[in-house]
């Protein structure tokens, strides 16, 4: 069906590779998307840099990337619900249908999920087959790089929407795009204050463009310090978005009794807290894993709508050759959201 170029992980071992491919054949439930838009997430970084979870995941040769925007070209002959020259963004996560949690509505939690760009070809090319099922209309007038997102701005969905952020002292800790989604979807919520913190300069710049009432440098000043001075009692809500032990215990420490906490920022070490402090002080505990499919996509397709304006966290843009900057770029955290165009 003719080639064309992918950057994939050819070989176990650190780094990606433009390449030519052959345009992938769909099958009957799947759609070809022309790819207008891609984004690069934490994930294809780790898989760029090789670390532990990719060596013991990733079977090369793959074409990495799963978030995007683009248009659909071709249909499976059994898909009906879809038509050629849509624009589209897509759920990267493909589920059995099968086991007890999909049966149960809780497809984000399969048993045997398939991930995007990373156990089947992602969307780093000129074309990526995607089941139709899983695919997500965008508005027809809508900016492709904002579809692009969609995927990441689910998981800040996903972790802000299982509380009420109304009227909430909200602390967010990790201002990477994740983070810096939970901001914009704080003020939106109208949260009464929202306290960011990071231990980047750049992206604290990014969190106060967002909307923070306040954002801490961590290198200099424990969040849990600033938000019992300015509240007295303690922040309503944490949303942990950093992955950093550190940052964990800081936000424990920033919050009143009866709090609710959302874990979305993964950990490299085994976290060991002090369950004491969880049930005297009766805190909930979230833990968040993807995006509930597709409740969280309907609630962030409302947000949007109603004026949700993340575009500020997309602060650079690169072609699929500049590839390798992009990477270093996200490597040396001097950004907000890197999208790459074909
Ligand atoms: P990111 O790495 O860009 O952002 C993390 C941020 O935390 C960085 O800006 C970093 O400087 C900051 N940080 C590090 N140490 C800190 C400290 N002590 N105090 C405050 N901030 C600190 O990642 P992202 O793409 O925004 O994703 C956020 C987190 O969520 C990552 O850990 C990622 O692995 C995880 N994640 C989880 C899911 C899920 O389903 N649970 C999905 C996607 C990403
Ligand atoms: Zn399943």
């Amino acid at each position: 069906m003719g080639m064309m170029k992918a950057i994939r992980k050819k070989v176990a071992g650190p780094g990606l590779e433009l390449c030519e491919v052959e345009i992938p054949q769909i099958r009957g439930d799947q759609v070809l998307v022309k790819i207008e838009v891609a984004a690069i997430c934490g994930t294809d970084l780790h898989i760029y840099n090789w670390d532990q979870w990719s060596a013991n995941r990733i079977k090369p040769p793959v074409t990495a990337g799963h978030e995007f925007a683009g248009r659909i070209v071709k249909l499976g002959k059994d898909v009906t619900h879809l038509q050629e020259g849509m624009l589209v963004t897509a759920e990267g996560h493909f589920v059995c249908g099968q086991c007890y949690y999909c049966r149960t509505g809780q497809g984000h939690i399969c048993d045997d999920v398939k991930i995007l760009g990373v156990d089947v070809d992602g969307i780093f090319a000129k074309y990526a087959a995607i089941d139709a099922g899983n695919i997500w209309l965008l508005p027809e007038d809508s900016d492709p790089a904002l579809g692009a997102i969609h995927d990441p701005l689910g998981n800040a969905v996903h972790a802000a929407n299982v509380h009420c952020l109304t009227g909430q002292d909200v602390v967010i800790t990790g201002c990477g795009p994740i983070g810096l989604y939970c901001i914009a979807l704080a003020k939106q919520a109208g949260a009464r204050r929202v306290f960011a913190s990071d231990i980047n300069g750049y992206r604290l710049g990014l969190a106060k463009q967002l909307g923070a009432d306040f954002v801490v440098d961590a290198k200099e000043t424990d969040i849990a310090d600033l938000v019992k001075e300015v509240t007295g009692i303690g922040a309503d809500i944490l949303l942990e978005m950093s992955g950093s032990r550190q940052a964990f215990a800081s936000g424990l420490g920033a919050l009143r009794k009866g709090a609710g906490v959302s874990l979305l920022g993964i950990f490299s070490d085994v976290v060991n807290m002090d369950l004491d402090a969880v049930i005297f002080n009766q805190l909930t505990l979230y833990g968040i894993n993807g995006r509930r499919m597709f409740d969280t996509w309907y609630e962030m397709e409302a947000a949007l709508e109603s004026g949700l304006n993340v575009k500020p966290v997309i602060t650079h843009r690169f072609s699929f050759e500049e590839y390798e900057k992009a990477m270093e770029l996200m490597n040396s955290g001097q950004c907000g959201k890197v999208l790459l165009i074909p």
